[in-house]
């Protein structure tokens, strides 16, 4: 008999089965019930999170003839001939002949289905289409044939063009978490009798990172061994890292067992372990720690802001590491600076004066003289630092409004292009300064027209740097344009939302109008320097940083 690989057998073939994505689950089967089907949908999410699995449950509920339950019946003609059905069409972009697959499709789709009563066509990894592929589909979309219905898949949607977004309703797959993960593996193990122990269906979780696929291949390699699934198998053979490992690190950590903390990471360091499930398994086991300090169970040292204070950092440094380093050098460190006590001390006491200063200041019987000369001018200047602060910020939002807003007005596939090819480029020109160079290479281009370009960045660092310094950006880049041209960036959180919203904008008939640059202008605050000579005024230089 033909060995079908774990993750194609176990493949959900009814929307009840389907895994972890109860939201789009629900969604698309009211669709289905309330006979309010769309013509083209998007599913976007990372790899193996069942984005093509589902889509064949929908494509195979949207034609079944007896629907129970929302559920496809399993018995009529349509189900039963799903597989082979020539109403279903399915199309993988990223192969060879994507482009021809894609130009047949536009042909056939006005003929209508031979069986069923709609044509459905399965496009995978979308964002892999060439731009004739995309604008033949785009035609396609704009005016769909009633018996056609699109389901396109991808994991990067950055590439998938506006226009194309603009017209699909869309699905967002996120990860499995690790309980959902452990679930299906343990179901498929009891299924196929395969001898493993819970560590072991744990530890495959967390080295599938949130892919099914991933995990069950994983249990396929390890299960061809012919013998129990134990975690030592694991180990040695992924370069895995046990929880026990953690714990005992995390114990010499608490215990200020410097050199033993030092040891364990050195050992690490030698082995092909993966440090992003290292840090991940650190965060798991921690959150677990400040949880039972906050219940007040724990027994131990740590407090909870040192548990904080390392959970962040380490969640940081994943955002961040540069593959370049020794990852495992930075996560030592990361964890040895829980044995500094941090310099806080100093802001302590200024917050402490301020506020003494601040109950003083109400009551109205207290005289000037009794307060220490520093004190009195904090009191006097800390106002002022603070609302020219506040206008900076009010100042680069309205920029970043304004810009978005004329960016959407005026979007060209084309432009994005060339702000993209501007991008490689400009990553190689010694001429352009290395802090502009930082934000080049932690940007992404991901809308543009003649004059405005949108960035996204992971960082809100670079973000919030970005829009500051927008213009020495646009100064640097102007040998690349012929006119003037303008910047603004967002965290990935807020494109997302704006992008949204641009979609269902243009989907309402909505229209975007241009705003003049000269009305940024006019809210420009004093500038930094200015801010930073109050602040200097009224501090030591050495006590304070400007960010
Ligand atoms: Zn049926």
């Amino acid at each position: 008999m033909e060995y079908k690989v774990l993750y194609r057998k176990y493949r959900p073939t009814c929307f009840k089965n389907i895994v972890g994505q109860e939201y789009t689950v629900k969604m698309l089967q009211n669709a289905i019930i309330h006979n309010k089907i769309a013509h083209s949908y998007l599913f976007t999410g990372p790899r193996g999170t069942g984005k093509t699995s589902t889509a064949k449950v929908f494509a195979k509920t949207i034609n079944c003839e007896h629907l129970e339950n929302g559920e496809a019946c399993g018995k009529c003609n349509a189900c039963l001939s799903f597989e082979q059905s020539p109403d279903i069409i399915e199309i993988d972009a990223a192969s060879n002949n994507g482009v021809d697959d894609i130009r047949e499709l536009i042909n056939n789709v006005k003929v209508a289905p031979t069986e069923g009563r709609y044509k459905i066509y399965i496009i995978d990894e979308v964002h892999m289409m060439t731009t004739s592929a995309f604008n033949a589909l785009l035609l396609t979309l704009e005016e769909p044939p009633a018996h056609a219905i699109f389901i396109m898949a991808t994991t990067n949607v950055e590439s998938v063009p506006i226009t194309i977004l603009s017209r699909c309703q869309r699905f967002n797959f996120k990860k499995f978490s690790l309980e959902d993960l452990i679930k299906q593996i343990r179901y498929v193990c009891e299924q196929e009798n395969i001898s493993i122990t819970e560590e072991a269906i744990t530890e495959i979780a967390y080295l599938s990172e949130g892919g099914m696929r991933d995990a069950l291949s994983l249990l396929d390699q390890l299960s061809s061994l012919g013998e129990e699934i134990t975690i030592e198998s694991i180990l040695t053979n992924y370069g895995s890292i046990s929880m026990k490992f953690i714990r005992d690190l995390l114990k010499n950590v608490e215990n200020r067992e410097i050199s033993l903390v030092h040891l364990s990471m050195q050992e690490l360091a030698s082995t092909s372990s993966d440090y992003k499930v290292f840090i991940k398994k650190i965060i798991q086991e921690l959150s677990g720690i400040a949880v039972s300090i906050a219940s007040g169970s724990y027994i131990g040292q740590f407090t909870y802001s040192q548990v904080k204070g390392i959970i962040f950092a380490l969640n940081d440094c994943l955002n961040k590491i540069n593959i370049n380093i020794n990852p495992f050098v930075l996560i030592e460190m990361i964890l040895l600076d829980n044995f500094e006590e941090k310099n806080t001390k100093n802001v302590d006491n200024y917050v402490e004066n301020v506020n003494k200063i601040l109950e003083k200041g109400t009551k109205a019987e207290q005289t000037l003289d009794e307060k220490p000369k520093m004190e009195e001018k904090v009191e006097k200047e800390i106002p002022q630092v603070t609302q020219e602060k506040s206008l900076e910020e009010e100042y680069i939002k309205k920029m970043v409004e304004i810009r978005v807003n004329n960016c959407f007005a005026e979007a060209k596939k084309e432009a994005l292009k060339i702000f993209q090819d501007v991008w490689n480029k400009a990553i190689d020109n010694d001429k352009i300064s290395p802090n502009i160079k930082s934000f080049i290479l932690d940007s992404t281009v991901v809308a543009a027209s003649d004059t405005y370009c949108i960035l996204t960045s992971k960082l809100e660092s670079t973000v919030y740097l970005l829009n500051k310094n927008a213009d020495q950006l646009s100064y640097e880049l102007q040998s690349y344009f012929s006119s003037p041209i303008y910047f603004a960036s967002l965290s990935e959180v807020e494109w997302k939302k704006e992008r949204q919203e641009y979609a269902q904008k243009i989907k309402n008939g909505g229209s975007y109008t241009l705003i003049s640059e000269s009305e940024i202008e006019k809210l420009k605050p004093k500038m930094q320097s200015e801010i930073e000579e109050i602040a200097t005024n009224v501090f030591n230089r050495d006590k304070i940083e400007m960010v």
